[in-house]
């Protein structure tokens, strides 16, 4: 069993997709073992995002992101990491299959509606940012 950190980003939130986006994990097979919303604010956006601290889109990127409430999740399964990645779809939702997350409900490259930890060492990093050892039922 892995565990992964989701992110439903501030247009999920905004298009009402936190049940839809909910519901595809547990009929795929992810179980969830923490889940809390919150609005993150530009700086916390930036800790959580600071491994693109050098690309041009981190500036965007983290105003996005504070610029509502934000569900967080972890995720349990078998190889949670990856099959998260392959329900999100890639990060540019024109290039994301259909029935993928991001196909489905993505508007462009930066509003793609959720998160996914891309590695063991993200997650390692990415659910303590967003729950305590007791929140990590
Ligand atoms: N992003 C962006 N422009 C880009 C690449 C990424 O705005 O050219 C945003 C997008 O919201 C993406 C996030 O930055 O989800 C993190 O980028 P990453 O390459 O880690 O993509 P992900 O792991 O989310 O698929
Ligand atoms: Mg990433």
């Amino acid at each position: 069993m892995e565990r992964t950190l989701s992110l439903i980003k501030p247009d999920g939130v905004r298009k009402n997709l936190i049940g839809e986006v909910i519901r595809f994990f547990e009929q795929n097979g992810l179980r969830i073992v923490s889940l809390k919303m919150l609005w993150l604010s530009k700086k916390e956006a930036e800790g959580f995002y600071v491994v693109h601290k050098d690309r041009p889109f981190y500036d965007s990127l983290t105003t996005f992101m504070s610029s509502g409430s934000i569900v967080a999740l972890v995720l349990e399964g078998e190889s949670a990491i990856k099959k998260n990645r392959e329900l999100m779809g890639a990060t540019n939702p024109a290039e994301a299959l259909k029935g993928t997350i991001r196909g489905n409900f993505g508007g462009g490259i930066e509003e793609n509606v959720v998160h996914g930890s891309d590695s063991k060492e993200s997650a390692d990093f990415e659910i303590p940012y967003f729950f305590s050892k007791l929140e990590q039922i």
